[in-house]
């Protein structure tokens, strides 16, 4: 909810504010060495400390793994945020106040917090009856003791239609914050009631811990069998996994998850000792909830119903998460079962052998088209349609491998196997030209803080290949027309892409000092290849003018020729 006005400006408070070496001594137990600090990386285990802070360049970099960047970048790798998120984080952390983004968006915060506060006195208030016999009863039945319940935050909207409502609006919340909290609905009549009524309800949070909407199941025979909350300004469904701080935390440290269908799917995993479970609240998997599973794992076990819809669904989300290059794995359950079901008959233990043996995405989508390999066969052109969606060529290979030897076809029939994809992976980019790496450096470091600006201006931007070298520079030439010194500090919160953060923090690290007469030579080349690119462009304009008789543009161009040809003599 990125209700604050990232401006660059603010960006820049925050950053000067966010003293680097306090934010990584929270993970990082840091010595001084010189003007650096240094220690054991949190990325990657390690005995001997190759993990530097630079508390004047603002930076972190580890020569074992090579991660490294801004204080931003360090707050959302350990956090598994995204950056306006860790951008929050230490504003509030370091006390600088976000501004609002519009008058629009300070009154939705207003209305948001407001929600927030009648969504807990909610809760206080469906807590305070779950001691009662019908929910105790019900949810004994499904093998959650009180205590349990209590520790996962369930309790119970009584029956009456008003009692929620009558108890918040008697703590001074308006009917129009409990509508927008989606607590109460209102009929034609402008008559309003209590949307969950005679249900077990389910405190549904965001990864933060933050209470943003509910879930209610029917005690009795009430349909729908599960309520949810509306979508409102602080929950929208198709972007929320249920799950609960701890189970982020779980999946973040395992490098694992096991995504389920429903709340009490999730709610009886993590009881029984599979704390890394989360669910989508009855929603197809979405890109958003992909993206939040991504910041924290690299396998997913796929665990939905044993029934025909389960197994639709789990094949949808096989093929939206290989899309996204995870490790998958299908946990497969009987026919008439479900993963609450299952582990409340058979125990954890049974379930972490259903993990065990949980089968890989090809067997899956092949046992979907029956034993006979005729049928496999038949099947064959749906499943690789699933599985060419991976990006990774590697896994991609394996998993048509899998498919051929699983529907008994010679592997070379799937068709081209090695293709490559055109463009690089994501996170691949081609290397950087040893030359570029070595202006930057010689720019950012080597070069005196008061001659940087005239160097700047001598390199011709348009020349580099790189396209990150290309972006940091550029952010340079902006920064230093509105006269910002060119410093590696300050870059952090003008750069937008966390490899070009990465790049600038590494540069110190990666890359050779380069003197003086190295940059000369390294500028000398690429005025060349301008030069020679300009004087091409010239000659085909030469002729095309020529052709076409163009006699204005023919002196014009033969003026630039010419005009080139003496700079080109000239030193710059
Ligand atoms: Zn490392």
């Amino acid at each position: 909810m990125a209700l604050y006005d990232l401006s660059r400006q603010v960006l820049e408070q925050v950053r000067q504010a966010a003293d680097i070496v306090a934010v990584v001594s929270e993970h990082v137990s840091l010595r001084k060495a010189g003007k650096d600090f240094v220690g054991l990386c949190p990325f990657h285990g390690e005995r001997t400390p190759s993990f530097y802070v630079s508390p004047e360049k603002g930076t972190f970099y580890c020569f074992g793994c090579r991660k490294g960047g801004s204080v931003f970048d360090f707050v959302m790798e350990t956090q598994h945020l995204s950056f306006p998120e860790a951008v929050e984080v230490l504003a509030k952390r370091f006390g600088v106040p976000l501004p609002q983004a519009s008058a629009a968006s300070r009154r939705r915060e207003d209305l948001t917090q407001q929600i927030t506060r009648a969504l807990e006195a909610a809760q206080a208030f469906f807590l305070s009856h779950v001691s009662r016999d019908r929910p105790r009863a019900f949810l004994e039945g499904r093998g959650i003791t009180l205590i349990q319940a209590q520790e996962l935050g369930l309790g119970f909207a009584p029956p009456g239609w008003r009692e929620l409502l009558d108890h918040l609006q008697g703590k001074g919340f308006s009917e129009q914050v409990l509508k927008a909290a989606g607590l109460v609905v209102q009929g034609d009549q402008g008559r309003l009631w209590d949307r969950f009524r005679d249900r077990v309800t389910i405190p549904i949070r965001n990864f933060r811990g933050e209470l943003i909407a509910f879930g209610g199941r029917a005690v009795g025979d009430a349909q729908p069998k599960y309520l949810n909350s509306p979508e409102t300004p602080v929950f929208s469904k198709s972007t929320v996994l249920f799950g609960g701080p701890k189970a982020f935390a779980a999946m973040a440290a395992s490098g694992e998850a096991i995504l389920v269908e429903g709340y009490f799917d999730c709610l009886s995993l993590q009881l029984c000792g599979f704390p890394h479970t989360v669910a989508t609240l009855g929603t197809a998997l979405s890109d958003h909830h992909v993206r939040e599973l991504a910041r924290r794992v690299q396998r997913v076990f796929l665990c939905y119903d044993g029934d025909a819809a389960g197994l639709r669904a789990a094949r949808a989300a096989l093929g939206t998460l290989l899309a996204a290059d995870f490790e998958v794995r299908v946990v497969l359950l009987p026919e008439h079962s479900d993963p609450d079901l299952f582990v409340r008959q058979n125990g954890s233990q049974a379930f972490a052998q259903l993990l065990a043996s949980a089968c890989g995405p090809a067997e899956f989508l092949l046992r979907q088209a029956g034993d006979s390999l005729a049928a496999r066969r038949q099947h064959l052109p749906q499943a690789l349609e699933i599985v060419e969606r991976c990006p990774n060529p590697v896994r991609r290979y394996v998993l048509k491998e899998d498919l051929a030897r699983g529907a008994g076809v010679p592997v070379d029939q799937l068709g081209p196997l090695l293709r490559v994809p055109k463009t690089a992976a994501p996170g691949e980019e081609p290397r950087i030209p040893a030359g570029e790496l070595a202006l930057l450096r010689g720019l950012l470091l080597d070069t005196p803080l008061e001659r940087r600006p005239g160097l700047l201006t001598r390199i011709p931007v348009d020349e580099l290949q790189h396209p990150l070298c290309r972006q940091v520079m550029e952010v340079l030439v902006s920064l230093d027309s509105s006269g910002t010194p060119l410093e590696i500090s300050a870059l952090s919160t003008h750069i937008n892409e966390r490899e070009a953060r990465r790049l600038v923090a590494a540069l110190e690290y990666e890359a050779p000092p380069t003197s003086e007469e190295g940059l000369e030579k390294i500028l000398r080349e690429l005025w060349e290849r301008q030069k020679k690119r300009q004087l091409a462009a010239l000659t085909q304009e030469i002729r095309r003018a020529q052709a076409e008789q163009d006699r204005e543009a023919l002196a014009r161009a033969l003026a630039e020729m010419q005009a080139l040809m003496r700079q080109a003599g000239a030193s710059r």
